[in-house]
């Protein structure tokens, strides 16, 4: 087996390019890590409106793309991800030149996302050809990259492609690309067997069918999408393909998130050996928020999209949600950043004027983001299903204890509090809830209270872990192997 490998990572969203979530922190921090282990990466995505022109290099080409309605052409612009990894754009006016990624911001999916992705699937393999880059590994990521490993099963099987494996990621088995069964004409292909689901086109589907190998953000999740609760209708063929199914945990950036050089919380960084300054973050967080500066009170952060996967029906739909509850009822703080459904945001936002204890930013802000993480006390995430969550691996890094439902990738990394011994580094819960939730916050908030020795030890232990991508680079790496088998064999 090579130790070096050439690597294409297919994305929709790459940081600092364009994020909605986890998956574009995971492919800049997967994608640099290889790189530094001596691996030739690279990354391609679309070029959206939002990314400027203005700050990436042109290519000297217009790439041809053929799709099944006709060749599209397109423009490419690159870019160096942290001066290492060579980004990739391709730029399509008429397909990617309008505001959004998915859709407009708060708004439904673009109706031509199924043209859209196909491009950028069947793009990847033209770039290659025109960089005269062939990869060893075409590594894709979530619905939106799911017609990749099709193509190299079928009209990109024998030609330069012949050994080149595919892996493809599971970031979030509930956004599967689903759109009528005509769209599938983009393809161009005849054989649509593999698309369709349900009679529909379904590109996530098609990725679990057709990939070597596939791997998803966390060993728990990975067994959980087996089931027909968590498998999203898709875990028939999930079971089918577990021998090659395998569950790697997403590791940080600790370059991006550690409280010891966050840029965002100078000159106030801090780190488990000097706790100290993480009041004065607090303090400062208190005051942005509007909400009373007093270090002694519990403060809860929250940083999110606003989405029923991440259990905000329980915490705040109206007459049914704990959120005013806990702020009437328990002497605590909540300060929440998230944006997305549009009810979640009026009833936050009608709450924070009513409540003065808690505070919601309905909008995307990373520096808010950076400040929450460092400046709460403890940061919940009552999801309903957690593929991996990186929001709780940054605030075990930031010392804030997080509380987490005991699902997926928050199985995988909180372990519960002992309140006898002070072991653990956060609070988990397993039923979801309203009155779970209040219970578990409920839980926290007295130990804040009752047992400040075991919450202090709580916090240096959590800081002290190590979710790097130490380990999960030579999982990764392995896994490529593995898929390199797979198509020769
Ligand atoms: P998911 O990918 O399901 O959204 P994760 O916990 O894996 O959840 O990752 C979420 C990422 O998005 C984190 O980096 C988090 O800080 C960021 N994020 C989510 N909402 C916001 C927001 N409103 N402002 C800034 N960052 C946000």
């Amino acid at each position: 087996m090579k130790n070096k490998k050439k690597i294409l990572m297919i994305t929709s969203e790459v940081v600092p390019y364009a994020k909605t979530g986890g998956l574009a922190d995971m492919v800049s921090a997967l994608s640099l890590k290889l790189k530094e282990k001596g691996h030739d990466v690279r990354i391609v995505l679309p070029r959206y409106y939002d990314i400027p022109k203005e700050m990436l290099e042109k290519l000297d080409l217009p790439l041809g793309i053929p799709t099944g309605t006709g060749e599209k052409w397109t423009a490419v612009y690159t870019d160096m991800l942290k001066k290492k990894v060579p980004v990739y754009f391709i730029d399509h006016e008429g397909l990617f030149g309008r505001a959004g990624i998915y859709g407009p911001s708060g708004g439904e999916a673009f109706d031509d996302n199924a043209e859209r992705y196909n491009l950028l699937c069947r793009g990847a393999f033209q770039l290659c050809r025109f960089l005269d880059w062939i990869p060893d590994i075409m590594h894709c990521h979530d619905w939106s990259s799911g017609l990749v490993p099709l193509y190299l099963n079928t009209i990109e099987y024998n030609n330069e492609f012949a050994e080149t494996a595919s892996v493809f990621t599971i970031h979030n088995i509930g956004y599967q690309g689903v759109f009528s069964s005509d769209q599938t004409i983009h393809t161009g292909l005849l054989e649509q067997s593999s698309m369709l689901h349900n009679d529909d086109m379904n590109f996530l589907k098609c990725a679990l069918d057709q990939s070597h190998i596939i791997t998803t953000v966390s060993p728990t999740y990975a067994k959980e999408i087996q089931s027909p609760e968590y498998g999203s209708g898709l875990e028939q063929l999930l079971d089918y393909r577990k021998y090659d199914l395998f569950g790697i945990l997403n590791g940080v950036d600790y370059s991006d998130w550690n409280p010891e050089t966050d840029k965002y919380i100078k000159p106030h960084n801090y780190s488990s050996e000097n706790i100290k300054n993480k009041t004065l973050i607090k303090k400062r967080l208190q005051k942005m928020a509007g909400l009373e500066e007093d270090s002694s009170k519990p403060l809860i952060g929250i940083v999110s999209r606003l989405a029923d996967q991440k259990g905000f029906k329980e915490l705040c739909e109206p007459f049914y949600g704990c959120l005013a509850s806990l702020c009437r009822y328990i002497d605590l703080q909540f300060v929440i950043l998230g944006t997305g459904e549009k009810w979640c945001e009026d009833e936050l936002n009608r709450l924070s004027k009513t409540l003065p204890n808690l505070t919601a930013w309905t909008q995307f802000d990373n520096e808010k983001a950076h400040l929450i993480e460092a400046g709460s006390d403890f940061f919940l995430m009552p999801s309903r299903y957690e593929p991996c969550g990186l929001n709780q691996l940054y605030s075990l890094k930031y010392g804030t204890l997080p509380i987490v439902r005991k699902t997926g990738g928050l199985a995988d990394t909180v372990e519960n509090y002992n309140q006898d011994s002070g072991q653990g580094t956060g609070f988990t819960f397993n039923d979801l809830t309203p009155e779970a939730i209040y219970n578990v916050v409920g839980w926290a908030v007295w130990a804040w209270f009752n047992k400040p020795k075991h919450i202090v030890t709580m916090q240096k232990r959590a800081m002290e872990r190590d979710f790097s991508w130490t380990d999960s680079i030579v999982k990764y790496n392995e896994i490529y192997d593995k898929a390199l088998e797979k198509r020769r064999s």
